[in-house]
C-alpha cells in the first residue's frame, strides 16, 4: 500500500540538525503514527512521504519553510511578571500563552527586573532538519481518525 491522503503511516525517523546532532529519534521507543496529508507532521516530510510504501527508507533535508518554519520575531515579548501563573518564573520554564494565531507554548528565555521575555517559536524554527525515516506501517486510516484529523491507537487517547 502506498502513502496518500487519509492513510495511517507509522514511520521510524531520526531527526538531526546541519552539525549531524540528533535531535529527536524513535530509536529506542515507539515510531511515530500520523494521520498523512493531515498535517500533523512537518509539510517537507510530508511531502517526501508521499508516494512510499511498507519497507522504503528516505533521507531528507528540508529548509526551515519545509519545516517548523522560520523564527518570527513578533514571537518574543517582554511580560509583566503578574501576567504569568503565580510562582518563581526561571529562565527555562514554559507557560501555555494565548495570542491571535490560537494557544502557544511559550519558553522563558530572561527574566529583568518584573519583566520576563517570552519566546514562542517552535525550538526548532529556523532550523534546517535533516531526517532519516523508514516506513513500517500503511493502512488506511479509519471513518473516526479522519474526522478527528489524528490517529488513534498507541500512543493517542481520548
Ligand atoms: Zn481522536
Amino acid at each position: 500500500m502506498q502513502i496518500g491522503a487519509q492513510k495511517a503511516v507509522t514511520i521510524g525517523y531520526t531527526l538531526k540538525d546541519d552539525e549531524g546532532n540528533v535531535l529527536d529519534s524513535s530509536d529506542g521507543g515507539d515510531p511515530l503514527t500520523y494521520l498523512h496529508g493531515a498535517g500533523d507532521i512537518v509539510p517537507g516530510l510530508e511531502k517526501a512521504l508521499d508516494g512510499k510504501q511498507v519497507g522504503d527508507a528516505i533521507s531528507v533535508s528540508l529548509s526551515p519553510e519545509e519545516g517548523y518554519g522560520r523564527r518570527d520575531e513578533r514571537h518574543i515579548r517582554n511580560v509583566p511578571l503578574r501576567k504569568l501563573p503565580a510562582g518563581k518564573v526561571q529562565v527555562g520554564m514554559q507557560y501555555q500563552i494565548t495570542t491571535e494565531a490560537g494557544p502557544m507554548l511559550a519558553l522563558v528565555t530572561a527574566v529583568r527586573g518584573d519583566y520576563a521575555t517570552i519566546d514562542a517559536n517552535h525550538p526548532l524554527a529556523g532550523m534546517r532538519l535533516h531526517f532519516d525515516v523508514k516506513i513500517v506501517e500503511v493502512r488506511d486510516a479509519t471513518k473516526e481518525e479522519l474526522e478527528h484529523g489524528h490517529v488513534h491507537g498507541a500512543g493517542h487517547q481520548h
